[in-house]
């Protein structure tokens, strides 16, 4: 099986199982052979700096240079920085032919205003967008975490850049019928421990080509983020869409 990570982080200061040699010979024992790295996004807390983004960004791009065989980059970007700022950041990474799109966190909710610049500046370069998405019923931090009722908001007002939605296994089916009804938002089922059912239902919702798969390693274990879609009840052609075609499909396209 060749399967492609949608969700990885690198981390600035790795642990003995995260330095970037030993996450890619635990991810190819599992099968895992292409691994997009969002960078070490939370290194400098909620709402980085400049200064924090270009050397979270500036790893990134190191480890790409490295490793072009395994990994492709995504730039890290804060929404609250100026929109100068943001766009000389983004040609500065999406210049580089193994990066493929832009990463948010948590610096903002996905539905503030404050994320349009972000926004414009996918759409003019046309980069894809994972944005982070948790669920506010268990953290009460609205102000900057997003629900998926949130990145809908995102996806309807930019109908025209395609977005990533990270998590979708933490608010479940909830999350699924918030996205379901926007054509340009995909799901990627890292994170959290696998619950029963979730990758099921978001087939049957969303259809079998908006489904990607992403572990959050090495914060989440790459053979518990598998077993949600090995242990899943769903056809062998749609697990091997999950694992590598829909990923494939998005990333060529840009
Ligand atoms: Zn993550």
């Amino acid at each position: 099986m060749s399967i492609t990570d949608f969700h990885v982080h690198s981390r600035l200061d790795p642990g003995p199982c995260e330095a970037p040699e030993e996450m890619i010979r635990l991810a190819k024992k599992c099968g895992i052979d292409r691994i997009c790295l969002l960078g070490d996004v939370l290194y400098f807390g909620d709402d980085p700096s400049e200064e924090q983004v270009r050397s979270i960004n500036d790893q990134t791009l190191e480890l790409v240079e490295k490793r072009p065989d395994v990994f492709l980059g995504f730039c890290f970007l804060n929404p609250k920085l100026p929109e100068n700022f943001l766009r000389a950041e983004a040609e500065r990474c999406l210049g580089h032919q193994s990066f493929k799109g832009i990463k948010l966190e948590i610096a903002v909710n996905a539905a503030d205003p404050g994320v349009d610049k972000v926004m414009r500046i996918a759409g003019d370069m046309d980069a894809i967008v994972v944005q982070h998405s948790w669920n506010t019923e268990i953290i009460n931090n609205r102000r900057r975490q997003s629900d998926p009722e949130d990145v809908a908001l995102l996806a309807r007002r930019f109908p025209r850049v395609r977005i990533v939605m990270a998590h979708i296994t933490a608010a479940s089916q909830r999350g699924v019928l918030a996205i379901a009804p926007c054509e340009n938002v995909w799901a990627d089922v890292s994170g959290a421990q696998p619950v029963a059912g979730t990758v099921e239902y978001a087939v049957e919702k969303l259809g079998s080509e908006r489904i990607l798969f992403g572990s959050d390693a090495p914060g989440r274990d790459f053979s518990a983020q598998l077993g949600k879609i090995y242990g899943a009840q769903i056809p062998e052609r749609v697990r091997e869409m999950i694992f590598k075609d829909n990923a494939q499909k998005l990333l060529e396209s840009s």
